[in-house]
This record gives C-alpha cells, sequence and structure tokens, in this order.
C-alpha cells in the first residue's frame, strides 16, 4: 500500500510507535520555532532540563506578539530572549523583522523536515510540504534538547481542490469553505492534506494561508506537496538548495476524501464570534463597518498586500472605518516600499503598523464597544481582539480592502478582474534582523540577562494516590485558551512571570476564580466539550498549575490543551457518560482514591461526589508515557529523570 505525505514524512522521522491510527508515535524534530509570548518560558524551561545547547538542525526565537514596550516587562523579555538564544544556539530574530510563521517561511522552510513550534499556526509551514504542528512550550524545550515530539497517529484527510478561484476569490475563502464543512472540532486527530489539479494553482503563500488556519479546524496540522511552485518560491528566496519533491504515492490511502471546487466558491466569513461560523459575505453586505484590518500570519504575504494596494490605489478609506495594515515580514514591508505599493495603502488613509501580531492577539487596536471590525486574521472568539462585544468577522485580503472602502461589508468580486498580480522572481533578501547564535566554544562567556519580570517554572507535584478537591470552576463547551488565560495588552507581559499571570486566568469567565483557588488550595475543574481549543499557549495550564488545580474533567478536551496539561502534571479526565456533566456543581466535593493503579491499568476511574453522595465514571486517554510523567509531576521533571538514568 502506498503512502499518502504525512505518512512518508512521519515513517521518515519515527523514533517509536507503529504508526496506528490514534496509537502515540515519537518523532525526530528537525526545526523549533518560538515567539516571546511563550518563548521566554520554553527558554526558562530548556534551561531547567539543564542540557547546554539545542540539538536541533535549526531554532528561532522571533520576537513578534509582544511589541509595545508599554512597560519594562516584555523588554525584560525580549532581553532574556535575546541572551538564551545566543548562548544555548538559537538564530533569534529581532523585533521589526516580522511574524514568526511567515518569517520562517521565507528564510528556514524546508520541504519534507519537521517542525514544532510553541505556537498553534506553526502548522503554516504545511504550506512549503514541512510537517508543523503546533506544541506547547515544555514540548518544544524537549524538541531543543533533542528529545522526542509525541503525538496520537492522526488520520489523514485528504481535501481535493479542483478548477482554479475566480477574481477576488482567495485561499481564504477555500480554507473557511474548509471549515464551514468540518467546523471547528473537524481537523481533531487528523492531519489535513491537499491534493488535486487545483494545487498547482496556488502560490506558497496561499497555501500557507490554508495550512496556518487549518489550526481552527482542531487538526494536528495540514500540508501541501512540495512541487515547481515550491521550487519557485525557495528559488525566489535564494534557497533553492533546500528544495525536495514531494507527493504522495499513487495508490495512498485516505480515512475521508473531501472536494473543493475552487471554480465554485465565493467571498466568505466567518461570523461572530467563532471560525467555523461561515457565511457568504453577499449574505452580509450592508453591515456597516467600524474598523478593518489587515495581517497577520494568515494573509501577511507580499501577494496580500499586493492585492490590497491594487484595491486601494487612488481611492480613499471610507469616514467611518479605520483600516490597519501590517506587512507580515521585513521583507514583504521593504518590497511595498520599494515598488510603491506602499505609497498607495498611506494615500489611500491605511494605518500602516510594524510587521508584527499586534491587533491579532489584541496588542492595540482594540474596536469601540459593540464594534464591528472585519480582521483577515485566523480567530474571532470573544474578547480576543481586546472589546468584550466586539463583532469581529474573519475575512479575505480583497473583502477586507473593498468593504474598508464601501464602509459596509461588501463583496469584492464586485470589483471584477483586479488584473495580474506580477510577483517578482526574487525576493529583497536582508537577514540583518537575524541574529546568529555564539559559536559553542564562545557561549559559556554569554551572559544571559535576567530582568525581574523573568520568574522560574512553578512547583509542581507528583500526582497523588488520593484526590480529594473542590470543583473550583464549572464552564461550559468550546471554552477558549482565551477564556483560561487571556491575552492583550494587560496581560501578555506576564509570560514569563507565573505568579503574576495567574491573577488573570479565568478572570473572563469568573473574575473570583483566581481567589478562590486560593483559598481552597486548589481544587478540579469540570468542562463541556472541546475544552481548551484555540492556541498553543502552555499558561493556560501553567497558571491553573500555580494555582492548584490538581484535574480537569471534561466532556473532551482539545488536542494541544490536554497534552500542556499532562506536561503541567494536571490530570485530564473525559467522563465517561457526558450526562454526568449536568450533575456537577460549583463547590461540590471530589474523591477519587487508587488513581495510581487505576491509570496504570487503563484510565478507568470511579469519581465520588461526597457533596451529592453520588459518583460518576471517567477515563484518562493516556499513554504510558503521560502517565510516567503524571508521577513525576510533568514533562520537566519527567524528562530531568529520563536524562538522569
Ligand atoms: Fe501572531 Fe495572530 Fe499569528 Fe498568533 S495568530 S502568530 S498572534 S499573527
Amino acid at each position: 500500500m502506498g503512502q499518502n505525505l504525512a505518512e512518508k514524512i512521519i515513517s521518515a522521522h519515527l523514533l517509536s510507535g507503529d504508526m496506528a491510527p490514534g496509537s502515540e508515535i515519537g518523532l525526530k524534530i528537525d526545526q523549533t520555532l518560538t515567539q516571546d509570548a511563550t518563548g521566554t518560558m520554553a527558554y526558562l524551561e530548556f534551561e531547567a532540563i539543564g542540557i547546554p545547547r539545542v540539538k536541533t538542525e535549526k531554532s528561532v526565537a522571533y520576537i513578534d506578539h509582544n511589541t509595545l514596550q508599554s512597560g519594562f516587562e516584555n523588554a525584560d523579555d525580549h532581553k532574556y530572549t535575546q541572551t538564551v538564544a545566543k548562548k544555548i544556539g538559537v538564530d533569534f530574530s529581532r523585533p521589526g523583522n516580522g511574524i514568526c510563521h511567515q518569517v520562517h517561511l521565507e528564510r528556514y522552510g524546508v520541504p519534507g523536515k519537521t517542525l514544532i513550534g510553541s505556537d498553534s499556526h506553526t502548522p503554516t509551514g504545511g504550506g512549503i510540504g514541512m510537517l508543523a504542528i503546533g506544541a506547547g512550550g515544555l514540548d518544544v524545550a524537549v524538541a531543543m534538547g533533542g528529545g522526542a515530539y509525541y503525538i496520537p497517529m492522526p488520520r489523514v484527510i485528504k481535501v481535493e481542490l479542483t478548477g482554479a478561484l475566480r477574481p477576488c476569490v482567495s485561499a481564504k475563502d477555500i480554507i473557511l469553505a474548509v471549515l464551514r464543512e468540518l467546523s471547528v472540532k473537524g481537523g481533531v486527530g487528523a492531519v489535513i492534506e491537499y491534493a488535486g489539479e487545483g494545487v498547482a494553482t496556488l502560490s506558497v503563500p496561499e497555501r500557507a494561508t490554508i495550512t496556518n488556519m487549518g489550526a481552527e479546524l482542531g487538526a494536528t496540522t495540514s500540508i501541501f506537496p512540495s512541487d515547481e511552485i515550491t521550487r519557485q518560491f525557495l528559488a525566489a528566496q535564494g534557497r533553492e538548495g533546500d528544495f525536495t519533491p514531494l507527493a504522495p504515492d499513487a495508490d495512498a490511502r485516505y480515512d475521508r476524501v473531501l472536494t473543493v471546487d475552487l471554480g465554485a466558491l465565493e467571498p466568505l466569513a466567518a461570523c461572530p464570534h467563532s471560525p467555523d461560523n461561515v457565511k457568504p459575505v453577499g449574505e452580509l453586505g450592508g453591515i456597516p463597518v467600524d474598523q478593518v484590518c489587515i495581517g497577520s500570519c494568515t494573509n501577511s504575504s507580499l501577494y496580500d498586500m499586493l492585492k490590497v494596494a491594487r484595491i486601494l490605489k487612488g481611492k480613499t478609506v471610507h469616514p467611518n472605518v479605520s483600516l490597519t495594515i501590517s506587512p507580515g515580514s521585513k521583507q514583504v514591508f521593504t518590497m511595498l516600499a520599494e515598488n510603491g505599493a506602499l505609497a498607495d495603502m498611506i494615500a489611500a488613509g491605511a494605518r500602516v503598523l510594524e510587521c508584527a501580531c499586534g491587533p491579532c492577539i489584541g496588542m492595540g487596536q482594540s474596536p469601540k464597544s459593540g464594534g464591528v471590525s472585519l480582521r483577515t486574521f485566523n480567530r474571532n472568539f470573544e474578547g480576543r481582539s481586546g472589546t468584550a462585544d466586539a463583532q469581529v468577522y474573519l475575512v479575505s485580503p480583497e473583502t477586507a480592502a473593498w468593504s474598508a472602502l464601501q464602509g459596509v461589508i461588501s463583496d469584492p468580486t464586485e470589483i471584477g478582474d483586479l488584473g495580474g498580480i506580477e510577483m517578482p522572481a526574487r525576493f529583497l533578501v536582508n537577514d540583518n534582523l537575524l541574529v546568529a547564535p555564539a559559536a559553542p566554544e564562545e557561549a559559556g562567556a554569554v551572559e544571559v540577562v535576567r530582568g525581574p519580570n523573568i520568574k522560574p517554572y512553578p512547583k509542581t507535584e507528583p500526582l497523588c494516590d488520593h484526590l480529594k478537591k473542590e470543583v473550583v470552576l464549572k464552564v461550559g463547551d468550546n471554552i477558549t485558551t482565551d477564556h483560561i488565560m487571556p491575552a492583550g495588552a494587560k496581560v501578555l507581559p506576564y509570560r514569563s512571570n507565573v505568579p503574576k499571570i495567574s491573577e488573570f486566568c479565568f478572570t473572563a469567565c469568573d473574575p473570583e476564580f483566581p481567589a478562590r483557588c486560593k483559598e481552597k488550595q486548589g481544587g478540579i475543574i469540570v468542562g463541556g466539550q472541546n475544552y481548551g481549543q484555540g492556541s498553543s499557549r502552555e499558561h493556560a495550564a501553567l497558571a491553573p498549575l500555580y494555582l492548584g488545580v490538581k484535574a480537569v474533567i471534561a466532556q473532551s478536551f482539545a488536542r494541544i490543551h490536554k497534552a500542556n496539561l499532562v506536561n503541567a502534571g494536571i490530570l485530564p479526565l473525559e467522563f465517561a457518560d457526558a450526562a454526568d456533566y449536568e450533575a456537577l456543581s460549583l463547590g461540590d466535593e471530589l474523591e477519587i482514591v487508587g488513581l495510581i493503579d487505576a491509570l496504570k491499568e487503563g484510565g478507568r476511574l470511579t469519581v465520588k461526589n461526597n457533596t451529592r453522595g453520588t459518583q460518576f465514571a471517567v477515563r484518562a486517554e493516556l499513554s504510558e508515557r503521560q502517565v510516567e510523567m503524571l508521577l513525576c509531576g510533568g514533562l520537566l521533571d519527567y524528562t530531568k529523570k529520563m536524562s538522569e538514568r
């Protein structure tokens, strides 16, 4: 039987496991990336493991999330990251160089390689044929130290692209169509593999838009073949030597096949407040718009920006609209400046921001109360913009730019043909904001600078056999990592300071949660379906760890968050009968005895509700390795123990 693309890369990197779907596999990781909001903790964890230099082929630390510098905190973080990267052998991408995924695609991505990143949109690298997966910071730290990265062997869903896009319908509309079909849970446990004649009609950045937003499907990752288009992209980056052709075997098997006819697609929008709440833009026409934000790792390539500039050229942004544009990288920004497109944007009234995440992570440009914001980003969860009641729609660059001119949500196919956008055969390559690490023989002399915002990894405890704790929080379905650990300008500066950031944990759902946890000395969280969806941020596990949370009992978990809970030494349990969720209340005292044996013997457990005199069944879907980790107190202690053997 032939192999699909995912199986080919996995089998070439397999360190443990037999590739049976759902069973745990260990992968050799070639490259890692971090961004500043998760990276400081990842490097603190790497230091705590005690390995002096990274063992990966390439590891890169990006500064892109927190660039406001509104206090000393993130300046402390940046200095720490810069100095620790120099010491341990990691490239450092300075603030101003661009968004991690855009820069990584341009300067580091290599078809057929494995990449994990402490950012859930790491699958952007699938656009260039990498097996690129978002992971917790601790997983990245372990991989930097040469350890395997473990995931359940994914199912592989093939998305067959037929035909070609019509003018002003774009790659963003393709992934929105897939999200409409599969939903935010449809990719869980799966790799989404793109194939078909439509693939050749898409450039690498367009493919990367699609794989980037595959994260919103809950997918392990998404991937495109590496073909002549990939070769041309690498050649334009002066990296043709990194090209390898990659394609599935003709008789490859897939778990499911979905077909998308590109020619039949129309402009789409993900409506508030979920990326899968997708409707045709034509049906939304006439909704007044307050703000339009163009950029983010989803839509900030040169191609995206040139299309936007073409639409804006010679026009003026509607008086009721604030339009911001953030180019994805210094390379894109420079090329826009060189070819005059930047002048067209500025002349039209766009507010051009630096090449960073910016509004996407709530770092500035929050909409007005109840405001309508059209964004080319990938997430529109409630409150992510920094305004709790904002109405955020996710759209293509064409829809965003055209609507910014009209003042209402507008279908860009009204424009007709934009005309050919000529892409240069050679990009302007200038890596002067990428700082190489010290040579191994000089690393000892590098001083790692730790300002007062840099606090150590929180204290962990091995799992105990007898758990008796109160329910300190009960939440519903689709709780995101933004609910658990908000982002935004007030909170982001404390990502390297877990005691401080814990004061914000779950406060969007229940402002009393941190104080209650402290008073009760921790407890158990109860959740509904898809608990922990969204980003890879391990602070959504580290803050509960610091507050003393011992277990989360949910109807189901999002993949990365569940792994992060285990990494932090918090036990994730699933209701055997989802209906038992209803019978639990805040303050109920829950008790589990014989925990350790039950975990080792298949993970079937009984939870007594002492407050109500009832009991219910739960299961721990954990590998032997994960059980061992919990018995050590989490991945950090487990890794130290293994390296001492
Ligand atoms: Fe940055 Fe937004 Fe992309 Fe996250 S999703 S990496 S915050 S641009």
